[in-house]
């Protein structure tokens, strides 16, 4: 069995430093000690938390400030003279202040909570709908966007007849200017664009972007998606000159579940109401209901009170460190990351704008992603693995997913080099898998016949799995029981090309997986399939669920409980998780070939 290598000692800050780097270290040093979470080890290993562009850990403060909230002020906000409503109500407004000034927003009415960027694009998406988008209109977002910024505008696009365009970025991950301002025009009525990309990295022009709009398409609002911006650099909304600018808590070392809509008041004034409930209204009768003043307009409903009040800590505590020295830290990471990371060898780092954030978007010749994430947890280090929410952008750089690490001010170099360190002997053990032949979009019966169908394993999938579960209990801890499901994954034949050659692609996936089921010759119910990926940990699930299932019959397959084996087995993340895998997605299809079998329809 391979094992991986130790990292480096991950946390010991290197004191060997210049003078003037001195005082940063230092403090950093005691910045990550305001993070509970990174203290931890994860099997094992010292925690390396590298998937703050998915969402950052929490200081003590922020946790504290909620706690505080539940233990002292929780009541409804706006709504009681109670002592306890006052102060919930007055941590909320002073948090909305919090916000206003962090953003440098003329006034406070102009900050909305919502639950998250996604919620605050959905709002402005929606709104616009329902009061400017007509048929002929134009919406432009670009290549670089995540689907929190697409998917709103093409269900407004839907209701109203507009058209959502996507600016053109070069291979480098930047958006061509040139391009952007030739679509600009009386037609486009918004804008909406991220500041920078979650997947890539790449920090774009917003400023010049905002100029350009003003200048070619005055009918347009213009959106900062600022997801991936507000932890990382000043924000100043009077400075830009944008309509509107949103972000989520959580990726600015707040809680979940609570972002912020930052809207210039004439345009949102000119928005009708997002969604209808208590606080948002003026009077209400069955003839006529009159809405409330900004913000309330926007906020119907109890709004995540404890959020908030988490999310206005998150800004204090950030301040107080400074977003002109975090933004300087973490270019310094970026740029040692990125000559390091370009040390190992078969490296390819997608994505290399000249302006980046801390993000390094990466492949390794040969592996999938999904082995890398897999192997990087093993070492304790965390990534996120996959299309990150960009498929537009994935399928632009002709990529099925990437491997992306992104920093935050409490990430060490020394970390970086763990990463380096795992990364080099991952490219080095790794055994390339074989290349797929040409797809041809027929399955001839010769070519049905040459593959090999798993045979019955056990008696009933209950055997089966009793079986497995007896092999896998000799495995303690999370590294042996992937390693073990790997090297059953070893085992299976290697038919990837001509599973690939004559069947679609497994929907839902994040590596590829071809399937091919059938009922097995000579009998009318019972499931045989052969399956394989082009991922390590893939092959090996596809193995046990050909252990479990194939060539048993359909009504048994139907009536086992697979997620609860793979509970019992201590792998149920890879079935939570379905949608990163396919696990799930193969679940589905072995069940309803089981289904069709056992109805004759096969
Ligand atoms: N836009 C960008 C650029 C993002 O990175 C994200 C989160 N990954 C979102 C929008 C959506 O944010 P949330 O899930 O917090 O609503």
């Amino acid at each position: 069995m391979c094992k991986l290598p130790k990292p480096a000692s991950a946390h010991k800050m290197d004191m060997v430093i210049a003078t003037s780097r001195q005082l940063r270290l230092l403090d950093l040093n005691h910045t990550r000690a305001d993070f509970p979470i990174l203290a931890q080890t994860v099997h094992g290993k010292p925690l390396i938390y590298f998937d703050n562009a998915a969402s950052t850990q929490k200081p003590r403060a922020v946790i504290e400030a909620q706690r505080h909230y539940y233990e002292h002020d929780n009541a409804n906000i706006h709504r009681a003279v109670h002592t306890l409503s006052q102060r919930a109500t007055h941590g909320y407004e002073q948090a909305r202040e919090t916000v206003r000034k962090f953003i440098n927003a003329r006034d406070a009415a102009e900050c909305i909570f919502t639950r998250g960027t996604t919620d605050s694009i959905n709002l402005i998406a929606s709104c616009l709908g329902r009061s400017r988008l007509s048929t002929g209109d134009e919406v432009l977002l670009s290549e670089l966007e995540h689907h929190s910024n697409i998917v709103p505008w093409q269900l407004a696009a839907q209701a109203t007849g507009s058209k959502v365009i996507a600016t053109p970025i070069n291979n480098a991950g930047e958006i061509l200017i040139d391009e952007f301002t030739k679509r600009l025009s009386l037609k486009t009525k918004a804008v909406s664009i991220s500041w920078v990309s979650n997947a890539l990295g790449s920090i774009n022009p917003i400023a010049e972007m905002i100029r350009l709009t003003r200048r070619h398409a005055p009918n347009a609002v213009f959106v900062v998606d600022a997801a991936q911006w507000i932890a990382h650099g000043v924000t100043d909304v009077l400075l830009l000159d944008c309509d509107f600018l949103v972000f989520s808590g959580h990726k600015l070392y707040g809680p979940t579940g609570v972002g912020v809509l930052y809207g210039k008041r004439a345009v949102l004034d000119a928005l009708p109401p997002y969604q209808g409930g208590g606080d948002m209204i003026e009077t209400v009768s069955f003839e006529k209901t009159t809405y409330a003043a900004l913000p309330n307009k926007f906020e119907a409903g109890t709004p995540n009170i404890a959020g908030v009040i988490g999310l206005a800590a998150a800004i204090d505590y950030v301040q107080s460190i400074g977003l002109a020295d975090i933004a300087a830290y973490e270019h310094d990471l970026l740029q040692y990351a990125t000559a390091r990371i370009n040390e190992v060898p078969t490296i390819r780092v997608i994505g290399t704008a000249a302006s980046k954030a801390g993000v390094i978007s990466f492949l390794l010749d040969g592996v999938a992603a999904l082995d890398i994430g897999v192997k990087l947890d093993e070492a304790g280090i965390a990534v996120r693995t996959g299309h990150h929410c960009c498929m537009p952008l994935m399928k632009r750089l002709g990529v099925e997913g990437t491997v992306r690490a992104s920093f935050a001010f409490y990430n060490t170099k020394q970390e970086v080099d763990a990463l380096v360190e795992i990364l080099k002997w991952i490219a080095k053990n790794h055994k390339p898998a074989a290349a797929a032949p040409p797809a041809c979009a027929m399955a001839s019966p010769q070519m049905i016949n040459a593959i090999s169908f798993a045979p019955r394993s056990a008696e009933s999938p209950k055997a089966a799995a009793d079986a497995l579960a007896e092999d896998i209990a000799l495995f303690d801890d999370a590294a042996g029981r992937s390693q073990f499901v790997i090297d059953l994954g070893d085992r299976l034949p290697k038919s990837f090309g001509q599973l690939k050659a004559i069947s679609q692609r497994l929907p839902g996936c994040m590596s590829e997986v071809y399937v091919i089921g059938r009922a097995k010759p000579g009998s009318t119910n019972v499931l045989e399939f052969a399956a394989d990926a082009n991922a390590d940990i893939v092959r090996g699930l596809i193995a046990i669920m050909q252990r479990l299932f194939s060539g048993q019959r359909a009504d048994d397959v139907r009536a086992f409980d697979v997620e609860a084996f793979f509970r019992r087995i201590g792998l149920d993340q890879f079935i939570t998780t379905q949608r990163r895998n396919g696990l799930g997605s193969l679940v589905a299809r072995l069940r309803q070939l089981a289904t069709d079998i056992a109805t004759k329809e096969v």
